[in-house]
């Protein structure tokens, strides 16, 4: 089959791989869309502990089962399947508390097991036991499905800061994951979201979410407008969807008394501290919270809100691309001239 092989750091090459071979316990998936992640990028540039080259990475996709293993039971030949990152391993506090996204192994696809910039995907005995494998309608596309990974991580970014009816929410970056949370936010019941973004082209995607305030941060004072827009308090919640540090400092400063800020977007290893007043945080009695990644649980809620319509994600996806244009696929993504990046790795 052809796959996308990170060799070393910087290198990617598409090359012709071995079949993957399945036994009783595994399925054999065609791989027909994975879109690119942020860290996907970051892996190949910088590389990661859990990423040991030669590997295939990647980890948001769709595609179909076509073959299963006489033990396997989880999914069965002709399903749609939308498939997760993070696999539980399934043996340790975590994985056994459903809160598998901590686990300290952290298996994940396009990591430790290879991923989907090929043909064809392995679905191994842990993944289809443990992992986010989701089954998903006709109506629901490939390229719609893939993006139920990152879709998922959105969700538990949401399950962490108290989110209920009539909260104010600002959204720092409106990338995707920025663009998700509105929309989860919205369905969830947030009466007033605000969304900041400087880039021009990522502003004009967000207003299709349909925030009720829009900021462009450059040369403002980004939380005297926020307090201005949330009657003198600042909002109920700040999360982060974009990997600055200063953002992070503005949204514990701006947050009102009791809210929740998740720091939600990673940032580089070399970037400065975060630098806070801990009475900001104690005499406000606000809660700052992180999140990473999702468990099997939050990749089929996101599954249902795709197939349900209540979440959409057509307007993400900016470019498309086949296989063998797969360096151009990730050059587009380097340039954040798009949102979304699909790769089909069928074409
Ligand atoms: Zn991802
Ligand atoms: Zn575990």
């Amino acid at each position: 089959m052809k796959a996308v092989v990170m060799e070393a750091l910087d290198k990617l090459v598409l090359k012709d791989v071995p079949d993957p071979v399945i036994d009783d316990n595994s399925a054999l998936m065609r791989v027909e869309a994975v879109s690119i992640c942020g860290s996907d990028v970051r892996i190949l540039h910088r590389g990661n502990p859990r990423v040991k080259p030669p590997a295939i990475i990647g980890h948001e996709a769709a595609g179909v089962v076509v073959k299963v293993g006489k033990n396997v039971t989880r999914v069965k030949e002709g399903d749609r399947v939308a498939l997760g990152a993070d696999v539980p391993c399934g043996q340790c506090y975590w994985c056994r508390n459903g809160m598998g996204n901590n686990c300290e192994i952290n298996y994940a696809v396009g990591y430790q097991i290879p991923g989907v910039f090929a043909e064809y995907m392995k679905l191994t005995q842990l993944v289809l036991e443990e992992g986010p494998v989701t089954p998903f309608a006709e109506r629901l596309s490939f390229d719609e499905a893939s993006l139920a990974e990152p879709l998922a991580c959105a969700i538990n970014g949401l399950e962490r800061v108290n989110m209920s009816l009539g909260k104010t929410v600002v959204i720092f970056g409106l990338g995707p994951i920025g663009c998700m949370m509105i929309g989860l936010a919205r369905t969830m019941g947030a009466t007033k979201i605000i969304g900041i973004e400087p880039s021009e082209m990522r502003m004009k995607i967000g207003k299709q979410y349909k925030a009720d305030e829009y900021i462009n941060p450059s040369g403002i004072d980004v939380v005297a407008r926020c307090r201005e827009l949330t009657a003198g308090e600042g909002p109920d919640i700040d999360i982060t969807a974009c990997g600055a540090v200063e953002v992070h400092e503005q949204a514990v400063e701006m947050v009102r008394h009791r809210g929740y800020v998740n720091l939600f977007g990673g940032l580089g290893k070399d970037v400065r501290p975060m630098s806070l007043y801990s009475n900001t945080v104690h005499y406000k009695e606000c809660c700052v919270t992180g999140s990473h990644g999702s468990v099997p649980r939050q990749h089929e809620l996101a599954v249902s809100l795709l197939e349900q319509g209540m979440i959409q994600v057509k307007p993400l996806i900016t470019h498309r691309f086949p296989i063998s244009e797969i360096h151009k696929a990730f050059e587009t993504m380097e340039s954040r001239d798009g949102m979304k990046i699909v790769v089909h790795p069928q074409e």
